[in-house]
């Protein structure tokens, strides 16, 4: 979905303009596996044209840290939305911070839109007119609080949002997109450094793609990748407080471009939270996912035995993803990341034949029925795979389902048709 991203200093109103934007209504995360902590990207919707939310102001710095918190916004959203919503109080004025980000924000080749928040009545429109002078075009009074003017600036936001997002056309065969994702230091840009070699490739050459400068595209085994956001992961952040929220800012916004996420884990300490909570934003993204376990020219026998123990507690909900063992310093197995970024593209695409998936559930109920609640025991009538990308199946029952009856049949559907490296939702509808 093409992303818009609302960016502004602390207090302009950003959240109260992402509710009324959200209708106040969090996207609804069904059946994915992984904890949702400090949304950034949220699914939104506006006469009928659906696109992603990112809300860079979930993080409010302290006063000495804002210009460089807002300067940090300015900067993912510069890179990552289609379209930015800079966000200014009316009621205040421009500050220096404001004039600071306009002057990112025009680096920019994006649509820049300035809304004026605080503006709940006519009275105080002169306020939104004086802001002509940070010279971003027309001020849009609204009222995030009251809901003042905001369908209106949607509507001009939307004439000029992409129609389609960057994941979408590349269904035509374009190449694949991938996000090399990791805490730092885990060794991203080595790998990246590595896996491009001598073949870089200079991109504006492929026909039919259009391509974000934060973008580069690499010959990997005879065939061209778009490694999305490679700026993010060669820039560093700078930032004395906060960077851990950017990072998952700037992984949010990456994943929405990506089809496929490679989680770069360094094998030489322990998996972290942080670790942990990267392969979250995958599962939440719906993308494809591989795991990649890098430095392992490091590895000693004592510190192997912890890992695989670490492997099997802390990456026990993702045992699906395909894993590779790999040096960047030293190129060790680097060729089998293509494979397994084959296979994992191949299960998210893949899509399952409406009677065989029956005919499927149909043996699954026989061998293992559902155990009886109440003296109820809901029966599965029907089941269709409503969309791949990933596969997204529905269920259609009479009655709920226990979790670990969901659990199973997903279980189920990974041994009988493999689906490795990419996560499956299951949705229910129940009938009365
Ligand atoms: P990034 O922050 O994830 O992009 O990490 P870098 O690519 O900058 O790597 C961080 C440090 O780890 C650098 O000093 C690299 O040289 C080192 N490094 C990266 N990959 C490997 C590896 O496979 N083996 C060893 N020994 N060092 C590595």
């Amino acid at each position: 979905l093409p992303v818009l991203a609302i960016v502004g200093r602390p207090n302009v109103g950003k959240s109260a303009l992402v509710n009324r934007i959200l209708g106040r209504r969090e996207a609804v995360v069904e059946d994915v596996p992984g904890v949702t902590r400090d949304r950034v990207s949220y699914k939104a919707e506006w006469a009928g044209r659906r696109f992603t939310l990112v809300d860079t102001g979930g993080w409010e710095p302290d006063a000495r840290g804002i210009d460089a918190a807002v300067a940090a916004q300015a900067e993912v959203a510069i890179d990552l939305a289609d379209v930015v919503l800079f966000v200014v109080d009316a009621n205040v004025g421009a500050t220096a911070t404001d004039e600071h980000v306009v002057r990112l924000l025009r680096r920019a080749k994006k649509p820049v839109f300035l809304a004026a928040n605080k503006v709940d009545d006519t009275r105080q429109e002169p306020n939104a007119a004086a802001l002509w002078s940070l010279g971003l075009g027309e001020p849009y009074p609204v009222s995030a609080l009251h809901g003042r003017g905001v369908a209106d600036l949607l509507d001009v936001i939307m004439a000029k949002m992409p129609e389609v997002s960057a994941v979408a056309k590349q269904e035509v065969g374009g190449p694949r997109r991938v996000a090399i994702l990791g805490r730092p230091n885990v060794g991203k840009s080595s790998l990246l450094n590595k896996a491009a070699g001598e073949e870089r490739v200079v991109v504006n050459e492929l026909a039919g793609t259009t391509r974000d400068p934060v973008d580069e595209q690499i010959e990997l085994a005879g065939k061209v990748w778009t490694f999305v956001d490679t700026a993010g992961i060669r820039k560093r952040v700078h930032l004395q407080q906060g960077a851990d929220f950017y990072a998952s800012l700037r992984t949010a916004a990456a994943l929405e471009k990506a089809e496929v996420a490679v989680v770069v884990l360094d094998v030489t300490e322990p998996i972290s939270t942080q670790d942990l909570r990267i392969i979250d934003l995958v599962l939440e993204s719906g993308r494809a996912l591989v795991l990649a376990f890098n430095k392992w020219d490091l590895l000693d026998d004592e510190r192997r035995r912890y890992l695989e123990r670490e492997i099997e507690q802390d990456l026990h909900h993702v045992t699906w993803a395909p894993r590779v063992n790999i040096s960047a310093r030293t190129g060790r197995h680097l060729e089998k990341l293509v494979p397994a970024l084959e296979t994992a593209l191949d299960s998210w695409d893949t899509r399952i034949p409406t009677g065989k998936f029956n005919a499927f559930l149909t043996e699954l109920v026989a061998a293992h029925p559902h155990p009886v609640r109440g003296g109820k025991q809901p029966r599965i009538l029907f089941g269709t795979q409503a969309a791949t990308r990933p596969p997204t199946f529905v269920l259609f029952t009479t009655g709920f389902l226990d979790p670990g009856y969901r659990r199973f049949i997903q279980r189920r559907l990974r041994e009988v048709y493999g689906f490795q490296g990419t996560p499956i939702i299951t949705n229910m509808r129940v009938r009365e």
